[in-house]
């Protein structure tokens, strides 16, 4: 097992020389503990999103007076990003690593792990401990507010502005029979990540239709050779017949009815997580698998035309990734790509590159005409070009068919539930607790 990345860099120096001088942004390399590439890469990525400035909003107003928390611990490491003199380096992640390690003792060992379930872990874990904190808030007070106290940072006043707009819009959208009308706590981490499905079940002897919504954090994504990440999308909108052993329950008929099942996308989030899933458990094997199917992902993604022309659309802009290296599940590597201020970097640990725009499709997957690499991208981030135009409360995106899964909050924002929308025998996720060493570095 190989601790630390191979490649030393005399990366720094030359990016550092290639970046304008005018540029205000960081680009700092992570130090690697130890198979800890699948923490790294999820950070990098969510750097150089819009959760970034509300994370040094939440530093700037707890002012030490917090305890430490996962949460704190994320502040600190982003602050101590932002603020460093240089624009290009390298920093040891020490206290985030610790932090993480005791608090979950999933990632407490030299393992190798999930990078969306790292990822899930973090914006779940960091929801809740903001609604412990609201809560604790409102009950010394008497009445809490989730205002921007102590805010001096006009981008993250104007995103967090956007996003509470954005979320006023959507409130009250929920029409539907028998729609899931639970509130939810809205943290920064649902502000930006929290989209909706609607489940809409249609009985085909009386013909009602039910729905059902369902928020998600992020969107697990079944993919297939050759394809788009349109086309994986698009299979969201799938119709899939219940029938046979799978017989609806339909209150009307108060009998079991064949029916079709179908989900749609209702509201979009501001930045859109998609997972793809290429780590699949086969059953016969009992072990995962990777599959490095090649997927195209668009630099930009516009997405209810993509499904419905009668819609707006929203306009998503691909902002980072993170890429699987390898060719199983038990050996592997994580690295990032993320755009920032128009230019594309690599993370790949402590170091940082620049890279040009056309490499992005070597990490697209292998292709069964052009065998390129086993670098494929894992997961993605699309983050809305105009968080300030509101998404539309769509009605009619269709989206999610059977065979994606996605990742709930439950309405105390206190868990990860992650539901299974449908019938696919393969999950890499879920109750299933063998989870893949994703190994040693190779
Ligand atoms: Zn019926």
């Amino acid at each position: 097992m190989q601790f630390f990345c191979l490649r030393m860099g005399q990366s720094g120096s030359q990016l550092e020389k290639e970046l304008a001088s005018s540029l205000n942004e960081h680009y700092f390399g992570l130090v690697n503990f130890g198979n800890t590439c699948y923490c790294n890469s999820v950070l990098q990525a969510l750097y150089y999103t819009m959760f970034r400035e509300r994370v040094l909003v939440y530093k700037q107003q707890t002012k030490g007076g917090k305890k430490d928390s996962l949460l704190t611990a994320l502040a600190d490491l982003f602050h101590s990003i932002a603020s460093q003199k240089r624009k290009v380096g390298t920093l040891a992640p020490k206290k985030f690593i610790q932090k993480l390690k005791r608090e979950n003792e999933a990632f407490d060992n030299f393992q190798q792990q999930d990078a969306h379930e790292f990822f899930n872990y973090l914006i779940n874990h960091i929801a809740d401990i903001l609604v412990e904190e609201r809560k604790a808030q409102q009950s010394q007070t008497g009445q809490g507010s989730g205002g921007l106290r102590g805010s001096h940072s006009k981008a993250a006043a104007a995103a967090a502005a956007a996003a509470a707009a954005a979320a006023a819009a959507n409130a009250g959208s929920g029409e539907g029979l028998t729609g899931d009308s639970t509130e939810q706590p809205s943290t920064f981490v649902h502000e930006i990540f929290q989209g909706t499905l609607t489940n809409e079940t249609r009985c085909l002897n009386c013909e009602n239709v039910r729905q059902k919504d369902e928020n998600f954090l992020d969107l697990s994504v079944d993919i297939e050779q050759n394809s788009s990440l349109l086309s994986c999308l698009k299979c969201f909108s799938n119709l899939e017949t219940m029938q046979h052993e799978n017989k609806y329950f339909c209150e009307f008929c108060s009998s079991k009815q064949e029916a079709t099942k179908r989900m749609k996308l209702k509201k979009l989030p501001l930045v859109l997580a998609l997972h793809l899933k290429r780590f699949k458990f086969i059953e016969q094997m009992s072990r995962h698998v990777k599959v490095n199917s090649r997927v195209v992902f668009p630099l930009e993604l516009s997405l209810s035309s993509t499904f419905d022309e009668s819609n707006p659309e929203r306009v998503y802009d691909l902002v980072s990734v993170v890429v699987h290296c390898g060719c199983g599940p038990n050996r592997g590597h994580y690295i990032t790509i993320v755009k920032s201020h128009g230019l594309w970097l690599l993370f790949d640990d402590d170091i940082v590159e620049k890279i040009d725009p056309s490499h992005i499709e070597e990490f697209y997957g292998l292709g069964s005409d052009s065998p390129r690499s086993n670098d494929s991208g894992y997961l993605l981030f699309y983050q809305a070009r105009d968080p300030s135009a509101p998404p539309q409360p769509t009605t009619a995106v269709p989206a999610a068919s059977a065979a994606s899964t996605a990742t709930t909050t439950t309405a105390t924002g206190s868990s990860t539930a992650t539901t299974t929308a449908g019938n696919s025998g393969h999950s890499n996720q879920g109750s299933n607790s063998a989870r893949p060493a994703r190994g040693d570095r190779a």
